[in-house]
């Protein structure tokens, strides 16, 4: 574990105040940059990251070779994770490229370069600054000379305009006047998983305006295009002399300046970065074989002309009119995720800081891509879209952003044409979705890792997904394009998978959510999830009516299809001992129960995936049973509820980040809020502390957004259904105060929890009433208008017996 030693200084910013090569990796992720179309880890401009120099931009991707580390030979190992034959024919695998490095700026005092591991440091002080979504860094710096620099860092991704960075590098000699140089460019050496993927096109530099075209990598081909202006300003005056150089690393532009004592020296960098994905017409898979994409050197060109404007356009401002334009956007996105916890500093810093990951992972204005497992924050995890996306991280933006949210909908239905391909492929009806999604929608998950494919789980996921989005937003005109397409598509295959035995449904050899235990029967999570969907999406059919007339044509959707669901899923098989425990699978109870959990952590699982005892034991990865009562929200008498928690918890090792904030909302569901506080804080802080010994890999997105997930849902117990919010609020006794804001149904909503009461605000500019389920009875709150009811009044009795959520 290496504890970033970050500080939560102010409400509003994280801290680093010493700079330490050990961790500069994880803090790279930390302070990752970015606005969702692109991603720029906390690397230094001077090219200093030990480990990752990251820069991504959401689905632009190639492949590369990675093969597994090597692990033991025993039989959990071959039997049920590695396949050795899939690993003999394994070739390359699809990842996101991390492209040229844009961020360098060099500067050199005395004939020195700095770095801070030359001369001496005296003074550093990193600052991610939430409120603007601006990373600051300020040095002095002697160097071997005893001259002594100041220099301030700071850059943003921009939320006004996808493509546009902009860096700001102020340089004050103290006690000297001598000549520094800054070379400003594009460092075209940076490798993707210790590799060089991405293929160089041209390089063009004229003063201070440098242009660098490469493409992915040799697969997929995709053109992009970065531009950089680079300009100084000494007294607010603009100062030339810039001279092109095209090094063997570096494209830039520099300057030699005869610096003068006390004197501010500002470079000022914008930068404009496009791929030919973003250009109508130029399809973006070309180079995985659509004959009808114009050619690469049309694409090419296109991208470099649109870079070439693009950095044209910046020509016409400074970094503060981009800083101005940022912040409105920033501003705005931020409020509708920020949550305040007075009381509690940490808690209310932590939960901001994960806040801030869940908002620069979203792209707010395409779906050529989805939420991603570790965001755009660094190459591991390849930017796959998991089952992270619509269980864990999506929520977070249907009930906040549902604009935005509805990209990541529209991602799924644009892959809806691959997964009925992937179905054919297994000689199956509807659409069978990729457990881990790319570009493609084709499954990209590892050949080599058995486990995954038998996560079927995701193809009920896609659709519970949309079925949780239409509850928080209620849009029929999303469900009627697209949404009842996915559902249906997705019902016919899972009609197709089932199996009857006995007069009941089962379904037989999968994996669940704990991927410690593959090749199982019956798993809780998959069947009672895709009992729910077919029953959903029978109603919704039956509700909808002859609205879906054009989409019957369209898929020859037959009338005896929706009641065959709503069959299978009234004789679905929904596995749970006579006591109310909830078997994960067929024969889980009768595992050892010896082998204990002895930690958690991806430690613990190394050992005993090395001691190949998993199959054995009870000992899970990562939560399954306890999903159904807290993200997938289906009800359960109390006492169910709690027992299967004390039994679940104590056998999850929690070797998936996934984990805490499941256990966060359980433990607060149950009344243990001390237990769900620790959670919660988990949730939050999990790669600062480095719970589990990985961040400087990537950010672990999805339990930063579950962290969201643990406050509103948790702690403020609220649920956005098709009749209303419902509120069962668990305030942590030492906190003063809880406040968030959600959307539902297109009227906004702000709530104060406190230790005695619940305020429920809506919007002056809302346009209907809301209906609440409070424990103090159902209300409705108008346009403009507040309810607040007692928690006092709230007891456990809120579930009622195992049915299922509603649509
Ligand atoms: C977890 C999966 C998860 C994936 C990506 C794995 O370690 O077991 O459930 O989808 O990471 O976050």
């Amino acid at each position: 574990m290496k504890k970033s030693g970050l500080v939560l200084s102010t409400p509003w910013e994280v801290t680093e105040t010493a700079y330490n090569l050990n961790v500069e990796a994880n803090i790279a992720t930390l302070f990752t940059t970015g606005n969702g179309y692109i991603g720029v880890r906390g690397s230094l401009e001077e090219f200093g990251s030990v480990r990752i120099q990251g820069a991504y931009i959401r689905g632009v991707i190639d492949r590369i070779i990675e093969i597994p580390a090597a692990f033991a030979d025993n039989v959990y190992m071959k039997k049920y994770y590695l396949n050795e034959e899939g690993l003999r024919h394994f070739e390359k695998q699809d990842s996101i490229v991390n492209f040229a490095d844009f961020l360098t700026v060099r500067i050199t005092i005395g004939g020195e370069v700095f770095y801070p591991w030359e001369g001496e440091l005296l003074d550093w002080t990193r600052t991610l600054d939430m409120a603007s979504g601006v990373l600051r860094r300020e040095v002095r710096w002697k160097n071997t000379r005893g001259q002594i620099t100041r220099i301030r860092f700071e850059r943003f991704s921009s939320f006004a305009d996808d493509h546009v960075y902009a860096q700001a590098v102020t340089v004050t000699p103290e006690n000297y006047s001598d000549t520094v140089e800054v070379l400003s460019g594009i460092d075209r050496t940076t490798k993707t998983n210790g590799q060089f993927i991405c293929l160089p096109v041209s390089s063009e530099a004229e003063s201070n305006i440098v242009q660098y075209t490469e493409l992915s990598g040799e697969h997929f081909r995709f053109p992009i295009s970065t531009a950089c202006l680079s300009r100084l300003y000494v007294d607010d005056q603009e100062v030339g002399g810039w001279q092109p150089e095209d090094g063997p690393d570096i494209l830039g532009s520099r300057i030699r300046i005869d610096a003068r004592e006390g004197v501010d020296y500002r470079i000022e960098k914008q930068i404009y970065i496009i791929t030919a994905r973003d250009l109508p017409g130029m399809d973006p898979y070309a180079g995985a074989g659509n004959p009808e994409a114009p050619e690469e050197s049309v694409r090419i060109a296109a991208t470099r002309d649109a870079a070439r404007a693009g950095v044209e356009r910046l020509c016409h401002g400074r970094y503060a009119d981009r800083f101005a334009s940022h912040l409105c956007a920033w501003t705005d996105a931020f409020a509708k995720l920020n949550v305040t916890i007075e009381g509690d500093d940490t808690a209310d810093r932590s939960l901001r800081f994960s806040n801030y990951h869940t908002a620069i992972t979203l792209a707010r204005n395409d779906h050529v891509h989805s939420l991603a497992a570790k965001g755009l924050t660094g190459d591991i995890y390849n930017d796959f879209v998991w089952w992270d996306c619509e269980i864990y991280q999506a929520p977070v933006f249907y009930q906040t952003m549902p604009e935005a949210a509805k990209e990541t909908i529209l991602y799924r239905y644009d892959k809806l044409p691959a997964a009925r391909e992937n179905a054919r492929r297994e000689n199956m009806p509807g659409a069978r979705y990729p457990f881990t999604s790319s570009v493609t929608g084709e499954e990209t998950v590892w050949a080599y890792a058995r486990h995954p494919f038998l996560q079927i789980h995701i193809v009920a996921d896609v659709a519970f997904g949309v079925l949780n989005y239409y509850q928080c937003t209620g849009d029929d005109e999303l469900m009627l394009g697209q949404g009842m397409e996915i559902l249906c598509e997705v019902c016919r295959w899972w009609a197709a998978r089932v199996s009857e035995h006995d007069g009941r449904f089962e379904i037989r050899n999968v994996t669940g959510t704990d991927e410690h235990h593959p090749y199982i029967n019956n798993n809780a999570y998959t069947n009672y999830e895709v009992a729910f969907v077919l029953r959903q999406t029978a109603e919704l059919c039956g509700r909808y009516g002859s609205l879906l007339e054009a989409l019957r044509e369209k898929i020859g959707l037959t009338a005896d299809e929706p009641a065959r669901w709503l069959d299978i899923a009234d004789r679905m098989y929904l596995p749970m001992e006579p006591n109310g425990m909830i078997p994960q699978f067929d024969g889980y109870f009768s595992l050892s129960r010896t082998l204990e959990v002895v930690g958690t952590g991806s430690a613990t699982s190394f050992q005993m995936k090395q001691s190949g005892l998993y199959h054995k034991s009870q000992v899970i990865k990562q939560p399954d049973v306890l999903l159904l009562f807290t993200y997938l929200g289906l009800h359960a008498d109390p006492e169910v509820y709690s027992r299967n928690y004390d039994y679940y918890v104590q056998r999850c090792e929690a070797s998936s980040s996934l984990t805490y904030p499941v256990h966060a909302i359980a433990a607060a569901d149950i009344g243990m809020p001390d237990t769900a506080y620790d959670h919660f804080l988990k949730s939050a802080r999990l790669d600062m502390d480095d719970e589990h010994n990985c961040a400087f890999q990537g950010l672990h997105t999805a339990c930063a957004a579950g962290a969201w997930l643990a406050a509103v849902r948790g702690f403020g117990g609220t649920e956005l259904k098709s009749d209303g919010i419902h509120l069962h609020p668990h305030m942590v006794p030492w906190w003063k105060s809880l406040s968030y804001r959600v959307v539902w149904h297109g009227q906004t909503v702000r709530f104060r929890l406190t230790a005695a009461d619940m305020t429920v605000t809506a919007d002056a500019a809302n346009t209907a009433d809301i209906p609440l389920f409070t424990p103090a009875g159902r209300a409705s709150v108008a346009p403009g208008g507040e309810y607040r009811f007692s928690t006092a009044l709230d007891t456990a009795v809120r579930f009622s017996s195992i049915t299922g959520g509603e649509a």
